[in-house]
C-alpha cells in the first residue's frame, strides 16, 4: 500500500485533536485545527455519534499511528514486541515508538517534524555512530550518537530548525554547534511528551 501524501492537517481534524504534524505551523494561528476544529469532508460538521468501545480504541490507535507516521503492519509489529518484553505493555510501546530514528532526529531539533525527519534520513543527511543510516524505523539504543553529516550541516533547512530551539527531552543530549546528539537512556513514560492513550491501543490489538 502506498503512503498517504495528502494534507496532514486532515488527520488532526479527523481525530478531533492537535497531533502536531507540521512543526512550527502547529503553534501558529494558521493551524487548520484552530480555525476548523470539526471533521474534514462534506459531513464533517455533522453531529458526532456516540462511540463504541471499539471505536474509541481504534481512534486512539489511529491517533498514535499518525503522530509517529506509522503504517498498520509496522504498528502491529510494535504491539507484538511491546507485549513480548517484560513491563507495562503501553509504556513499552511508547518507548519503542520514541526510539525510532526519525523521532530522535525530530526530538533533537534537526528537523521541525517527524515527517521532515524522515525526509532528512531518506536523503542520507544523518549518521548513527558515524555510519549513514537512511532507515526511519531504525531503533536507537542508549549510547547511540546521532549526527547530521558534516557536509549537510550548513543546510538552511536544518539550521532554521535548530534556531527554533525547543526544549530537548531529558533523555537526549544535543550539541547544537556540531549538530550531534546522544541517546542517554530509555525514557520513562513521564519523560515522553506525547499525549496518547496507549493502553487503549494495547486493548485494541489484544481483541483481534
Ligand atoms: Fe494539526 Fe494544526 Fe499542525 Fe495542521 S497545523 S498538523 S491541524 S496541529
Amino acid at each position: 500500500m502506498s503512503r498517504y501524501t495528502g494534507p496532514s492537517c486532515r488527520f488532526c481534524r479527523r481525530e478531533g485533536a492537535k497531533l502536531f504534524l507540521k512543526g512550527e505551523r502547529c503553534n501558529l494561528e494558521k493551524c487548520s485545527f484552530e480555525r476548523r476544529s470539526y471533521g474534514p469532508g462534506q459531513h464533517g460538521q455533522g453531529m458526532r455519534r456516540k462511540q463504541s468501545n471499539y471505536s474509541v480504541q481504534l481512534r486512539a490507535k489511529q491517533q498514535l499511528a499518525r503522530i509517529y507516521g506509522i503504517r498498520e503492519g509496522q504498528f502491529r509489529g510494535y504491539y507484538r514486541e511491546a507485549t513480548r518484553v517484560p513491563g507495562v505493555s503501553g509504556e513499552n510501546l511508547m518507548r519503542l515508538l520514541e526510539s525510532r530514528l526519525d523521532n530522535i532526529v525530530f526530538r533533537m531539533g534537526f528537523a521541525p517534524s517527524r515527517k521532515a525527519a524522515r525526509q532528512l534520513l531518506r536523503h542520507k543527511h544523518v549518521t548513527v555512530n558515524g555510519i549513514r543510516v537512511n532507515f526511519p524505523a531504525y531503533l536507537t539504543r542508549p549510547g547511540d550518537v546521532v549526527a547530521v553529516r558534516e557536509k549537510s550541516r550548513k543546510l538552511e533547512y536544518i539550521q532554521e530548525s535548530m534556531r527554533r530551539t525547543r526544549d530537548v527531552v531529558s533523555w537526549l543530549s544535543v550539541d547544537k554547534v556540531n549538530l550531534s546528539g546522544t541517546v542517554l537512556e530509555r525514557p520513562t513514560r513521564e519523560e515522553i511528551p506525547t499525549v496518547a492513550e496507549e493502553q487503549l491501543v494495547i486493548e485494541f490489538y489484544s481483541r483481534v
